[in-house]
C-alpha cells in the first residue's frame, strides 16, 4: 500500500528539528532509518501528516569516549560495533547486523529490549 499524503521536512540541526517539532506537535513523527515507520505507514497504521528526517542532522552521529559514554541518536549499530574506544570502555553492546538503522529509534519507541540484530 501507499502511504497517506505528508508533508515533509530534513533539518540540518536539532534546533531546527526542535523548531518543527514544537510548530508541529502530535501530527509530527521523526524518521531515522525508517525501518519500523514506513512500513506502519504502508500499512496506514500510522499516518503522520508531517515526517521530520533527522538524517541530516550531523550533530546527532558518533560515539564519544571520553571519562563517560556519549552515544548519539542517529549512531548506527554498525558504527558501535566498530568503535574500539567504546569496546574498551563498555564491553556489554548490543550484537548488531544492520547499517542503516540508528540507535536512537529504539528509544524513541520506548523498546528497551531491542536486540539490535
Ligand atoms: C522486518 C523487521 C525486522 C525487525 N527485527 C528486529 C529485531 O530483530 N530486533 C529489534 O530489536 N528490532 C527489530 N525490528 C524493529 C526495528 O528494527 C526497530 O524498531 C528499529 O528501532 C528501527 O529503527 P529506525 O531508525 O529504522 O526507526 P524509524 O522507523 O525511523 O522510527 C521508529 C520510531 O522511532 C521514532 N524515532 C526514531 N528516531 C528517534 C529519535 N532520535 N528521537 C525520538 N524518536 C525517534 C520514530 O518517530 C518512530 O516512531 C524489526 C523491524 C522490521 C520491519
Amino acid at each position: 500500500m501507499i502511504p497517506s499524503a505528508f508533508e515533509y521536512f530534513a533539518p540540518t540541526s536539532v534546533e531546527e528539528a526542535i523548531g518543527l517539532l514544537e510548530q508541529h506537535g502530535d501530527d509530527a513523527k521523526i524518521i531515522a532509518g525508517g525501518h519500523s515507520l514506513l512500513p506502519a505507514m504502508k500499512l496506514r497504521l500510522a499516518a503522520p501528516a508531517v515526517i521530520i528526517d533527522i538524517n541530516k542532522i550531523g550533530e546527532l552521529r558518533g560515539v564519544v569516549v571520553n571519562g563517560s559514554v556519549n552515544i548519539g541518536a542517529m549512531t548506527t549499530y554498525h558504527t558501535i560495533l566498530a568503535h574500539d574506544g567504546l569496546k574498551a570502555a563498555c564491553a556489554i553492546l548490543p550484537r548488531g547486523r544492520r547499517n542503516s538503522r540508528p540507535r536512537g529509534a529504539a528509544i524513541g519507541r520506548r523498546k528497551p529490549a531491542s536486540t539490535g540484530r
